[in-house]
């Protein structure tokens, strides 16, 4: 649930509320940082401005809301009881992420011969009785988290479920609302104002791919670097999209669409857009 307004607190004393749209960067850095709070009445939560396209509030870095307040899911999230049989919500590292997204593009530019070889070599491996099959961990929720930093996952040593690989083809009922790596070929990249939506297409099914208010509150810098994968899909013949982002159907039911959280959740090529941007700019 995103927050929508702060109370404004100066030593203890209730101030004034503040609407989003009421806060810009001036007077947040100036006056109103640190000095925000949740707008549920008596939450010790601080929140923080985050300024872009279309500026939100957020729960400040590692400040906890109170249990009954409804935005303390948030902070929540990714914690770790004793019981084994709970529901444990992971976030991927950037790292993995950006494992995640080489893997997938390196397994989309295979040969058939290649991805035969590769499956031949798992099943070898599944055979050898050295294997220990672990049972006894938790379940584990994949979340992608809006760029909120989730705590307590660091020191489980728990090391995550992997993230779902799919080509637009392949999405189906059980797919939706979920963190999927999508890969395939960039269809068309329409921009709309300062963003964009980018046509991923594979065996004639498409995924559209948006970037939509989180993204430009996470990455502020992309906004009007869209047009560069436009530029590039037209003078190369085969662009590779590879994203992770979260899948749902669109509003007309006709496709799949994947939204996009951060700058860093997408390739073309293998290449993040501010690299696409470096690599014109040296053109
Ligand atoms: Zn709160």
């Amino acid at each position: 649930m995103s927050i929508l307004s702060a109370r404004y607190i100066v030593e203890k004393e209730f101030i004034r509320d503040y609407t989003v749209k009421q806060i810009d960067s001036k007077l947040y850095h100036g006056t109103l940082k640190g000095s925000l709070y949740c707008p549920t009445p008596n939450c010790p939560s601080r929140v923080s401005y985050v300024n872009g396209l279309r500026p939100i509030l957020k729960t400040w870095n590692k400040d906890d809301h109170d249990p009954d307040c409804e935005h303390a899911f948030e902070r929540l999230k990714g914690r770790v009881g004793i019981d084994t049989t709970q529901f444990i919500d992971v976030e991927l590292s950037p790292e993995r992420k950006k494992r995640a997204l080489k893997d997938a593009l390196a397994k989309y530019n295979m040969s058939e011969d290649e991805i035969e070889q590769q499956r031949q070599k798992r099943t070898t491996k599944k055979d050898n009785p050295t294997t220990i099959i672990r049972n006894s961990k938790p379940s584990a929720n994949l979340v992608l988290t809006n760029g909120e930093e989730v705590a307590g996952v660091g020191n489980t040593g728990f090391r995550g479920p992997n993230l779902r690989k799919r080509t637009p083809d392949m999405l189906k009922d059980l797919d939706e609302n979920q963190p999927r790596l999508i890969m395939g070929l960039v269809k068309d990249v329409r921009l709309i104002e300062s963003t964009a939506e980018v046509v991923v297409i594979e065996k004639g099914v498409e995924t559209h791919v948006k970037f939509e208010e989180v993204f430009y509150a996470n990455s502020p810098t992309y906004s009007g670097l869209f047009h560069l994968i436009k530029r590039y899909k037209s003078e190369m013949t085969r662009v590779v999209f590879t994203g992770i982002g979260q899948v749902r159907l669109s509003t007309a039911k006709t496709h799949y669409e994947l939204s996009v959280f951060n700058g860093e959740d997408f390739e073309v090529n293998g290449m993040i857009l501010t690299t696409l941007a470096a690599y014109y700019r040296g053109a």
